[in-house]
């Protein structure tokens, strides 16, 4: 008997029978004798459907009534597990965001979540109901409803679950759990049992897109036990959870994959002091954020070529920017590369063990994949590629850690 969150996603709540399917998984932990709060997102396509109707009305809607509009697919998804819940004897109630308490800073489309105020949920709970909150949204303190970024409900199940200080969190999917790779670009790949919150985090924001990566940070924060497991196929599900000295780690523990990377060298740029600052300074205050850096040495025409990546969203933007920098500074031009992909290994064992890196180019060299830069933290590795390559990198990685075999 405890208290458990179960945070069902868009897949999950597809159609009128899988909500009726989701509906007896929330029976099952009642007839346990647990006390259960639900978190849902919209039923699938729902927010992409909502966002698309805004940008067919204006390209650049007034985000208040962005976030006004979105926040509707929640409260279709919860209201049907209600009436799905109540049709089976059961005391269920759905709540928008706003009569659940949940308080946001005050900032549209990407709001962060400042505080619960669960008074409705736990009255709910004290009367044996199951309260079944929308997530991805919130109010702030002009009473405007917000939201919190996509994939934001699973920070709200999360964070509920911080505040009540529940037993369990269950994020429901349509995967089994977290898994050594995507299983589309190998097959052999494993669903790991468990895995801790700072290689989850890592992954998350790696481009593996099992949770929104504030619900990691929340959960590590406040220790949220958390569960990620599929609604449709019943099993054991990923743990994730703090690092355990008991545990062996493996060395590596997954394999990360992002596409959605670009590449900005400004080539020929005079080498002489503060010209890095020069370059970056320019793309941060545009509020555009890049990843890897790398600067060669210079010719000897004391010239130097500096190259960075970012996130394909931000390219256009930081091209015509890196344009006025290189007249600016006096470059020779400025070339961009859209198609590459970061690939990373990311594992705690890292930290205890050499050698991950010479594994790791070793085997890449092996296919003739070029590096292009390089990033290492105490826990992962992380290339970048040559796009076209980006499954057969994965599934080299794979085989060089043995990441089939438990
Ligand atoms: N429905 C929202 C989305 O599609 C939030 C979520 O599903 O977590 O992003
Ligand atoms: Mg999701």
């Amino acid at each position: 008997m405890g208290l458990i969150v179960q945070k069902f996603g868009g897949s999950s709540v597809g159609s009128i029978d899988k909500i009726r399917h989701v509906a007896t998984l929330v029976k099952k932990e009642v007839d346990a004798g647990n006390q259960v709060v639900v978190v849902l997102s919209a039923m699938q396509g729902e927010t992409d459907r909502l966002i698309a109707m805004a940008n067919e009305m204006h390209v650049d809607s007034h985000s208040r009534e962005y976030d006004m509009l979105v926040s509707t697919g929640e409260q279709v998804s919860t209201s049907l597990l209600a009436i799905s819940l109540n049709s089976i004897g059961h005391d269920a109630q759905s709540l928008a965001g706003w009569q659940a308490g949940v308080k946001t800073e005050s900032r549209h489309r990407h709001a962060r979540i400042l505080d619960i105020d669960t008074k409705k949920i736990q009255t709910i709970l004290n009367r044996g109901g199951i309260p079944i909150v929308t997530g991805f949204q919130g109010f702030d303190q002009h009473q405007n409803v917000t939201t919190l970024g996509r994939g934001g409900s699973d920070t709200t199940a999360v964070a509920i679950a911080a505040k009540l200080g529940a037993d369990a969190c269950h994020i429901y999917t349509d995967v089994e759990g977290v898994f050594t790779t995507d299983p589309r670009i190998e097959p052999a790949a494993r669903r790991l049992n468990q895995i801790t919150f700072e290689e989850m985090l890592e992954l998350a924001s790696l481009g593996a897109k099992v949770l929104q990566i504030r619900s990691v940070e929340f959960a590590g924060k406040y220790n949220v036990p958390l569960k990620v497991l599929s609604t449709f196929n019943p099993g054991p599900g990923t743990i994730i959870t703090y690092e355990d000295e008991s545990m062996e780690n493996p060395i590596v523990s997954g394999i990360a994959i992002d596409r959605n990377q670009a590449k900005i060298s400004i080539l020929g740029v005079p080498d002489s002091p503060g010209v890095a600052t020069k370059i970056l300074s320019a793309i941060s205050e545009e509020g555009i954020e890049i990843d890897m850096i790398v600067q060669n040495v210079p010719r000897e025409d004391g010239t130097i070529d500096f190259s960075f990546s970012l996130g394909r969203a931000d390219y256009d933007h930081a091209m015509l920017i890196m344009d006025r920098v290189c007249t600016t500074i006096g470059a020779r031009n400025v070339d961009g590369d859209l198609s590459i992909a970061k690939l990373s290994v990311v594992g705690v064992g890292m930290k205890s063990h050499a050698g991950v890196a010479t594994t790791m180019f070793d085997a890449l060299s092996s296919e003739n994949i070029n590096l292009h830069m390089i990033s290492t933290s105490e826990i992962k590795i992380s290339v970048v590629i040559d796009e076209k390559y980006s499954e057969l990198g994965v599934r080299t990685l794979h085989s060089a850690f043995n990441l089939a075999e438990s």
